[in-house]
């Protein structure tokens, strides 16, 4: 399997975030990358790292797809009109946000990052927007792998994307690079479907295709109820107009192991059968094992080796994006688990 990465990912190394009421330092790491690289010549899959950056037209032509224009120019440009402000810090945070029913886009550049960032997860400073951009590179690399004939690909994606909705970031996420993946299978196949194994909700996908039946979402996860990101990811949630019954959620209670899991994941694959879809994405976090920092489930490694298995099973060609999954021993073990079950699937 071809498994791609970008170095100027490094550029986005977010020191803190906001948790339970203080800074804490920020899991999303370079580090997280470095140890999923190891994971990678561990699977025995091959490596792409791609070459620099360059301006490319195409990717912004499928990021206005899925995000707003005003958004993506906020992400490119915040961090230099935050510095200009007086006695600002070198770290973009809001302090302020729109609840209930705001009626006006802001001109100032406090009440912009309080609209496009949803909460304390986001900091950006001067490298941000190279990470960013590097992340969604790597995506569409993966994903254009496929539509030139790739029965599997897998994109090393950080910052991860699926919290990233049409103007809003949240939780490490800036855009959204399933979304963006989907986008690009698009292209080839009339229905595409995002299979979101994530421990948290991937809430900003959904959004982004609430009103659309060409790309079928469906997300396991921990309730929302007693978890990030609180506000999406109930059973009711099915899509809205031309997007109704085109999105599936399947929580399960925080701290549910991998039994659980399997099953929740059996049911959204039935879910997903009904839609035929041509091609997947998968969103793959691995932070539902037991010593995740964010601790919501309890997997062991062998279970995302069936994790892997299970999802291989489903017929079409798929792009499988590295979504959340925080440093700890097993982090690499996990991913190589998943790979070598997605390769015996
Ligand atoms: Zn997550």
């Amino acid at each position: 399997m071809k498994c791609f990465y970008h170095e100027a990912q490094n550029d986005h190394a977010p020191k803190h975030f906001f948790l339970r009421g203080q800074p804490a330092p920020s899991p999303e790491q370079p580090v997280r990358a470095e140890r999923l690289k190891d994971a990678i010549s561990a699977a025995g899959a091959s490596l792409e790292i791609l070459p620099p950056l360059v301006s490319d037209a195409v990717l912004l032509s499928r990021l206005n797809q899925i995000h707003t224009p005003r958004y993506l120019e906020f992400l490119e440009n915040v961090v230099e009109r935050w510095r200009a402000l007086p006695a600002a810090a070198d770290v973009v945070a809001p302090n302020v946000h729109p609840c209930g029913h705001a009626r006006y886009y802001p001109r100032h550049v406090i009440g912009q990052a309080g609209w496009h960032m949803h909460d304390m997860a986001c900091p950006m400073d001067a490298g941000s927007y190279r990470g960013i951009i590097a992340s969604a590179t790597t995506a569409q690399a993966a994903a254009d792998a496929v539509l030139e004939g790739e029965e599997a690909t897998y994109a090393l994606c950080r910052p991860p994307g699926h919290h990233a909705g049409p103007e809003r970031a949240g939780g490490f996420c800036f855009v959204n690079n399933c979304a963006l993946a989907a986008t690009v299978l698009r292209e080839k196949y009339d229905r595409v479907a995002i299979v979101d194994v994530d421990l948290h909700h991937g809430n900003g996908t959904q959004d982004i295709f609430w009103q659309r039946s060409d790309v079928w979402t469906g997300s396991v996860h921990v309730d929302p109820a007693d978890f990030y990101p609180f506000y999406w990811g109930a059973v009711d949630e099915v899509g809205a107009d031309s997007g109704l019954g085109y999105n599936c959620n399947v929580p399960l209670p925080l701290g549910a192991n991998g039994i659980a899991f399997l099953q929740a994941l059996s049911r959204l694959l039935s879910a997903l059968a009904q839609f035929k879809p041509q091609a997947i994405v998968i969103a793959l976090g691995l932070d539902a094992h037991k010593d995740d920092p964010l601790a919501g489930m309890t997997l062991e490694t062998e279970d995302f080796y069936r994790i892997g298995q299970r999802l291989a099973q489903v017929k079409g060609p798929k792009v499988i994006v590295q979504e959340g999954g925080y440093p700890t021993d097993s982090l690499g073990d996990n991913l190589a688990a998943f790979l070598q079950g997605f390769r015996r699937g």
